[in-house]
């Protein structure tokens, strides 16, 4: 075997990289992490701007320190390094025929439940045989979930109901876990997560914004000898003899490797290698693959604070007669345009407000509001312009919020070519492998390549989950693998 510089070269240090990154270099193997921007931390970076601390992305925790981010903490021997934290009233939903607010507390979701039907206008018929179809796979064992992968959620809450404010709500419910339109999501992936998040009862926010979490990692990372390199973008992953021999950066730094991990894209990544290496089918396949939509966003200060909840889900109806009852039909044209670049006519957007879990996060007496809403991924043939999405995203949280409109400091807008950029995948998606009926479960492309030497993780391949917490798994479920190799010799 030939000398190396090093066991391990990791791409990125997103939740992905760092997980990956900090769980090899545990089992004291030599680990480098590079990372192309200036700051760690991927789509949870962060910047500052006048005393205020934002987060690139926008974004809340599903599991907190429950699920696999607790899990990498306590075998870095970090428990409790990265706090979460909560806000009562934690969320606020408001649309056109709702508005309610859930708290954290476990003994209020009955009572949230009674409040969400009487506001969905259910009828009382209805509501038995509701319930029963669409509470019965959460309820039921891990097997029945595992069936329900390849069925589209669109298709079950239709099953169950065709009230078009409840359908609108549950297709804004599967935008905020999984960035796709309902008709595409898994019921499957969709229960699992719901599940894993009522059991873990952890929703939250890390104290210090949502970089705390892959610092901390890259912390006990380094604490075991790994070196984290920022300003280093990866031009070129270098393969010799059927299998990979390192890494190549844009600074024309080489480091000699026995296992590259990369968390770009699984597109972006067969570029770094270059096609010719790979099976023909496997590049078709990886071409095929689909990311979810991408997020325009505005970060908003405000002068004093007039958001009480900690995160807010508003949609807004702006269409030509809105006299006219909410269709489903309506609903299905929302998400048509949103995909085709569109800027609906009835918009949604989320808004964690990160200064309302921790105040350090802005300047002393001000609140800080991080808006995102989901749209066409960048370079859309004929999609309306970005800006305009940004206005129509502002203009609707100032139509629901207006008590904000006349206390804003600043706005920073973020088109998303800026997410393109900052994450280093074509297109910008915010879930690079989307959890679509076809890319989950058993379907999910895995954390191998058929490249020896080349693993991906992240939101790109392997586990389930949210966002944060998906490629935080996949961070976990790669180390373990590539670990193995190691010990084994196989790399
Ligand atoms: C606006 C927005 C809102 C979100 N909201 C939530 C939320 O509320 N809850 C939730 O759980 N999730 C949310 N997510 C999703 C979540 O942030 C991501 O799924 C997750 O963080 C992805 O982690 P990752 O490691 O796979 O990729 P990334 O975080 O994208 O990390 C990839 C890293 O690789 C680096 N890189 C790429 N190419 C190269 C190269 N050639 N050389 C060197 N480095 C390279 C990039 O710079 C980046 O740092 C949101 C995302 C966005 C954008």
């Amino acid at each position: 075997m030939k000398p190396c510089d090093f066991d391990v070269v990791v791409i990125g240090t997103g939740m992905g990289g760092a997980t990956a990154g900090a769980l090899i270099a545990r089992e004291g193997f030599r680990v480098l992490l590079l990372e192309k921007n200036p700051r760690v931390g991927g789509a949870c970076s962060f910047y500052n701007r006048q005393g205020a601390h934002v987060d690139t992305g926008a974004h809340m925790f599903s599991r907190g320190s429950r699920g696999p981010i607790g899990e990498v903490l306590s075998r870095l021997g970090a428990a409790g390094r990265v706090r979460f934290l909560r806000r009562a009233p934690m969320m606020r939903i408001r649309g056109p025929t709702f508005d309610f607010v859930g708290n954290y507390q476990g003994w209020t979701m009955p009572l949230l439940g009674l409040t969400a039907l009487r506001q969905f206008r259910f009828q009382a018929r209805e509501l038995l045989p509701m319930a029963k179809r669409m509470t019965e796979p959460f309820w039921s064992g891990g097997q029945s979930i595992h069936g329900l992968y390849p069925e589209r959620m669109e298709e079950k809450v239709l099953e169950a109901t065709r009230n078009p404010s409840f359908f609108l709500f549950s297709s804004v419910m599967m935008c905020l876990c999984f960035v796709i339109p309902q008709r595409d999501a898994s019921v499957g992936e969709a229960l699992w997560c719901v599940k894993k998040a009522f059991q873990a009862r952890d929703f939250g926010y890390p104290q210090g914004g949502a970089v705390a979490v892959p610092r901390a990692f890259l912390e006990g990372a380094e604490g075991r000898g790994a070196r984290v390199v920022v300003n280093a973008r990866v031009s070129r992953i270098r393969v010799g003899e059927g299998r990979v021999e390192g890494v190549e950066t844009t600074d024309g730094d080489f480091y000699s490797t026995r296992a590259v991990v990369s968390t770009t894209s699984l597109r972006d990544t067969i570029e770094l290698v270059g096609r010719e290496h790979f099976p023909a089918e496997y590049v078709e396949h990886v071409n095929a693959v689909r990311g979810s939509l991408g997020a325009v966003q505005a970060k908003i200060l405000l002068d004093k604070p007039v958001i009480r909840e900690g995160v807010l889900v508003g949609i807004r109806d702006k269409r030509k007669d809105p006299t006219r009852p909410l269709s489903i039909e309506d609903v299905q044209n929302m998400w048509r345009d949103v995909e085709e670049g569109r800027v609906p006519e009835i918009l949604c957007f989320y808004c964690p407000v990160p200064s309302n879990f921790d105040s350090s996060l802005a300047p002393p007496g001000k609140q800080l509001l991080t808006l995102t809403s989901a749209c066409a991924v960048a370079g859309k043939e004929g999609a309306d312009p970005q800006d305009q999405w940004i206005d129509a995203m502002v203009e609707a949280f100032f139509d629901i919020y207006p008590e904000a409109r006349s206390r804003v400091v600043w706005i920073d807008r973020f088109q998303n070519r800026f997410l393109e950029q900052w994450l280093g995948k074509t297109g910008g998606p915010v879930i690079s492998t989307a959890q679509d009926t076809s890319q989950v479960g058993p379907r999910r492309h895995p954390n191998v390549t058929p490249l020896q030497g080349l693993f991906v993780a992240g939101d790109c391949a392997g586990a389930a989950g949210i966002g944060t917490e998906l490629a935080c798994q996949s961070g976990i479920d790669c180390a373990d693998l590539v670990v193995r190799a190691l010990y084994n010799r196989i790399l």
